[in-house]
């Protein structure tokens, strides 16, 4: 059973600006809220900011300039952040106590900076999803899995540190936890795979 119906999701944008790679998550993370029948906010957007084309077409996603903080001030405790130093993971009952989830925009980086924690210091009521580090569409993805799907934590399918093949001769093993599709490869944003495969002399680190 899934139950979508009232649920947001907002990723408060804390890099300065919106590379490729973001941009590319913050889509996927749209549409497949879209597709479940749930809200996607971007908050904390500089009034200068300009947002895609793509995503502003999704009916289902909001561009905010207020910060969650702002659109929440009498109503914390219904959000829920999602923190990868929270005491308690998350629980498929925390579907019932929160309605709003909110996540760091923040690029994964190796070894996590815990850029987590400007979101911590505002007070909000933080959640693990386990002890690795996800990109942050594959935790808005197993925040739904978990809190509308009812699905434990312990029992979504996870790839590890998958590597990503180009060719014969170039492979990249890629930092964090992805959730396993039904074809057992990673499930990445559209296009992702080519972003990271169109350069061959980038390395990670320059794409974060
Ligand atoms: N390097 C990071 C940091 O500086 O905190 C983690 C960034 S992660 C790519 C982006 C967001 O996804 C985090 O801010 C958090 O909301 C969510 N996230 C990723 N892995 C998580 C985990 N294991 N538990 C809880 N939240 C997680």
């Amino acid at each position: 059973m899934t139950s979508a119906d009232g649920k947001t999701y907002i990723v408060e944008h804390l890099d300065e600006e919106l590379g490729p790679w973001s941009e590319l998550e913050y889509l996927a993370i749209a549409l497949e809220s879209h597709d479940a029948g749930a809200k996607f906010f971007l908050s904390s957007l500089p009034p200068s900011f300009k947002v895609p084309e793509a995503l502003n077409a999704v009916s289902s996603f909001t561009p905010e300039t207020r910060s969650v903080e702002e659109i929440y001030a009498s109503d914390k405790s219904r959000v829920c952040l999602l923190d990868p130093a929270a005491a308690k993971d998350l629980s498929p009952e925390d579907g019932e106590s929160f309605d709003v989830f909110l996540f760091g925009g923040i690029l994964g980086d190796d070894p996590p900076r815990d850029r987590t924690s400007e979101l911590r210091k505002k007070g909000f009521e933080g959640r693990r999803l386990g002890p690795k580090q996800m990109t942050t569409d594959t935790a808005v993805r197993v925040t739904r899995m978990v809190v509308e799907g009812k699905t434990p934590l312990l029992d979504v399918p996870y790839l590890d540190y998958p590597e990503l093949k180009f060719n014969e001769h170039e492979s990249t093993e890629m930092p964090f936890r992805y959730v396993a599709g039904k074809d057992g490869k990673p499930i990445m944003p559209k296009g992702m795979v080519e972003l990271i495969g169109k350069d061959g002399d980038k390395t990670l680190d320059d794409m974060f």
